[in-house]
């Protein structure tokens, strides 16, 4: 490739709000042969909405959002802040949190006024019996929503429940890179239930789920193992070592500056139709080289 056509190439990419931050991107973007996506603020919105509070018998539903608000406001979880905003809709002013701790992936947990409170997925909650809360949350994990769970004093207090629209655009990208012949993916640390849900409205050839932010890049080694070039599609929200790994790391959405950092080509306004445009200017250059 010449540096010449190289330089036009990113020029007029970044026309289009794409922006390739090294001439490599654009030389390896159109060899791509799997596009693999996260799916919490990248196929979807990111802005979920708590929808659902469902609680068990011994514990009432201002104690448990005032808990699990309280704790929730120290993380920068989407889910996080899902929860802090019902709180604050509700008018619960938030206590005192001390020993926080997270677990990027699983969840977080602190004490509020001397009381235990961890909230997160299964894993997060390990020993806990689900059992009695199963049969509402695989009907809500099944329309594509996101469930996890409060434990207050090493006892499960409820299910917390969250929606995160899809981009508008996301089921149309996805078709356009079946398209175009290109296979497409999810890698997402949400349960499998609501994963599987979401992958099958967008159309998404390939699941992996329930995995953590250091599973991430054995899943994109695996994808390239299995199909060859592999380009990754995350919002730098525990994926940043995700976007460094794949063979091309596309930024979308947040902005954030360990997403740039770590990220090949970075799409500006956050909109997954910079993917397409993203590989019509990789392939339109390449074909002008030779
Ligand atoms: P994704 O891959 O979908 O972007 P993450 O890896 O960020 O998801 O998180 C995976 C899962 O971990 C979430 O779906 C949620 O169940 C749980 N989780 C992570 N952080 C939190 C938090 N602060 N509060 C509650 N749950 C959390
Ligand atoms: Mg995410």
């Amino acid at each position: 490739a010449t540096p010449m056509s190289i330089m036009v190439g990113t020029g007029r990419a970044a026309q289009l709000g794409v922006l390739f931050r090294k001439g490599e991107g654009l030389q390896q973007l159109q060899k791509a042969r799997v596009v693999a996506f996260d799916k919490t603020g990248t196929l979807t919105q990111g802005k979920p909405a708590m929808t659902d509070l469902i609680l068990d018998d011994d514990f009432t539903h201002d104690e448990v959002l005032f808990l699990v608000a309280s704790v929730e406001s120290r993380s920068e979880h989407p889910v996080a802040h899902a929860i802090v905003a019902a709180a604050e809709r509700a008018g619960l002013k938030l206590g005192t949190v001390t020993e926080f701790s997270s677990n990027p992936g699983t969840g977080v947990s602190a004490r509020v006024d001397g009381r235990l409170v961890s909230v997160g997925s299964r894993r997060h909650l390990g020993h806990l019996d689900f059992s009695d809360f199963s049969d509402a949350i695989d009907r809500l994990a099944g329309e594509g929503k996101t469930v996890v769970y409060a434990a207050i004093d090493d006892r499960l207090a409820a299910a917390i429940v969250v929606a995160d629209p899809v981009r508008p655009t996301s089921k149309a990208v996805i078709a356009a890179l079946h398209a175009r012949g290109i296979k497409t993916a999810m890698i997402s640390g949400d349960n499998a239930i609501t994963a599987r849900a979401i992958a099958a409205q967008l159309g998404i050839d390939e699941v992996r789920a329930e995995v953590l932010p250091a599973g991430k890049v054995e899943a994109l080694r695996s994808l390239h193992a299995d199909h060859g070039t592999v380009a990754y599609v995350g919002d730098g929200i525990n994926d940043a070592p995700a976007l460094a790994e794949a063979d091309i790391g596309i930024a979308v959405g947040s902005g954030t500056d360990v997403a740039i950092e770590s990220a090949d080509v970075v799409l500006l306004g956050g909109d997954l139709k910079g993917v397409l445009n993203a590989i019509t200017m990789s392939r339109a250059t390449m074909r002008n080289i030779r």
